[in-house]
């Protein structure tokens, strides 16, 4: 089989997936959640006209011409609304947040009267309007304040609060279940025998699930058996992916793929023109009657990462009913970068945003075994199958690593 290029394989991947179905959660869950549909207001913001400082609510009208003086009749605080009608050359206390009384319509700031017992006097004129918040004048109901798609910021459910919403319909997060393969692999903290590594590889992908707004289901290790594997394929029943670890290529240790076309998956394709994690394959079920996109990723911490960014964290977004899934930046090369193989390659980068636009540098060394230099880098930095060498100063795209 050929190797597929990167954006063939992302396009086959998304073509496969459908938006998820929608939910309502409370406003305590909402955040980071996709909008299932587009929120109104339900009232006015401010529902009323307010004060926006302490003073003296006034008849702008009676403090036309200065100095002015008013008798106190009231007071309106916030939640406690002065209940009268103010007449003529009268004014109420009031403080922030407080409804204006009917008969004011502006407010003079405490700073600015002269208050004798029940009498206050201004010297300058009264504008008519000033210190009020007028009712609607945020917004008004009925308005359109997120849209449908959005994935909601801390701020987002604030305004949501505020128009009137305890519940926001948002998609149903996706499932992925996430499975270690291999004989060597130990969980982490447990002693190491000679020959044994801990799977790292799980608890950096469940992160970056989560991240991207997928709920993670860690499913553990399998071993290198079809007996094991297969166990294991049984317990994700459930899940939107099945997101396999290792055992993808073809030596003699490699099973997952048999094990699930065993499990009744049909795979699309494996093996991809990308560098690092060429080993990559994809395809689906159908369990329990529900779809499961099965995502297999190499076993090299840094190709998972890498091929979960480009391939998973899109998927993900697109489960979700996100735009574009694969947004890369434009940043300039601080240095040549030589020309390129066959395979599309994602080099680990440092990225200087303190430019615009950024500029992008790769490290030294691209061994794909260094996982200290995955952990350092800002970006990887695309350079496409068969590019000629790219000297400095090259508009180039990166794919931000920002978790
Ligand atoms: P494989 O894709 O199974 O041939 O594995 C490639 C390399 O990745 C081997 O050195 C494995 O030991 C390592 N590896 C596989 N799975 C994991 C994992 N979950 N965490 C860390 N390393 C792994
Ligand atoms: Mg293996």
């Amino acid at each position: 089989m050929a190797l597929l290029p990167v954006t063939e394989a992302l396009q086959r991947i998304l073509d496969s997936a459908a938006l998820l179905e929608s939910e309502d959660v409370d406003l305590r869950h909402a955040f980071g959640r996709t909008l299932a549909n587009s929120v109104a207001a339900r009232v006015d913001n401010p529902p009323f006209d307010a004060s926006a400082m302490d003073g003296y609510a006034v008849s702008s009208m009676d403090g036309a011409t200065t100095p002015a003086s008013f008798v106190v009749i009231g007071e309106s605080g916030a939640g406690k609304p002065f209940a009268d009608r103010l007449g003529k050359g009268q004014a109420a206390r009031i403080f922030t947040g407080g409804a204006m009384p009917e008969g004011a319509d502006s407010v003079v700031i405490q700073e600015d009267v002269l208050a004798n017992g029940t009498t206050v006097t201004i010297r300058e004129v009264v504008l008519r309007g000033a210190n009020v918040r007028t009712r609607g004048q945020d917004f008004i109901k009925g308005e359109i304040l997120l849209q449908q798609g959005r994935r909601l910021t801390a701020r987002d459910v604030l305004l949501a609060a505020s128009a009137g919403h305890a519940t926001l319909p948002v998609i149903r997060k996706p499932v992925v279940a996430i499975l270690s393969t291999g004989d060597e692999l130990v969980e982490p903290g447990a002693p190491l025998r000679h020959g044994q590594i801990w799977a790292s590889n799980s608890f950096g992908l469940a992160a970056m699930v989560e991240a991207a707004g997928g709920e993670a289901r860690v499913l553990g290790i399998a071993r290198d058996s079809h007996e094991s594997l297969a166990a294991a394929l049984n317990v994700s029943d459930g899940a939107d992916i099945l997101l396999t670890i290792g055992g993808a290529s073809v030596g003699d240790h490699d099973l997952v793929r048999p094990a699930l076309e065993r499990a009744g998956a049909r795979l699309d394709f494996y093996k991809i023109a990308m560098r690092p994690g060429k080993p990559l394959f994809f395809g689906s079920r159908v369990v329990a009657g529900v779809r499961q996109h099965c995502l297999g990723l190499p076993g090299n911490p840094v190709s998972a990462v890498i091929s979960a960014r480009v391939f998973l964290v899109p998927l993900i977004g697109w489960l979700l009913g996100r735009e574009a899934p694969l947004a890369t930046i434009d940043a300039v090369l601080t240095e040549p970068v030589e020309a390129n193989g066959p395979r599309q390659h994602y080099m680990r980068a440092a990225l200087d945003i303190t430019h615009s636009p950024p500029r992008v540098t790769p490290f030294k060394s691209q061994d794909s075994g260094l996982i200290t230099a995955l952990q350092r880098a800002d970006c990887l930095l695309v350079v496409a199958a068969d590019s000629p060498r790219q000297p400095e100063g090259t508009v180039v795209d990166v794919l931000k690593l920002d978790i």
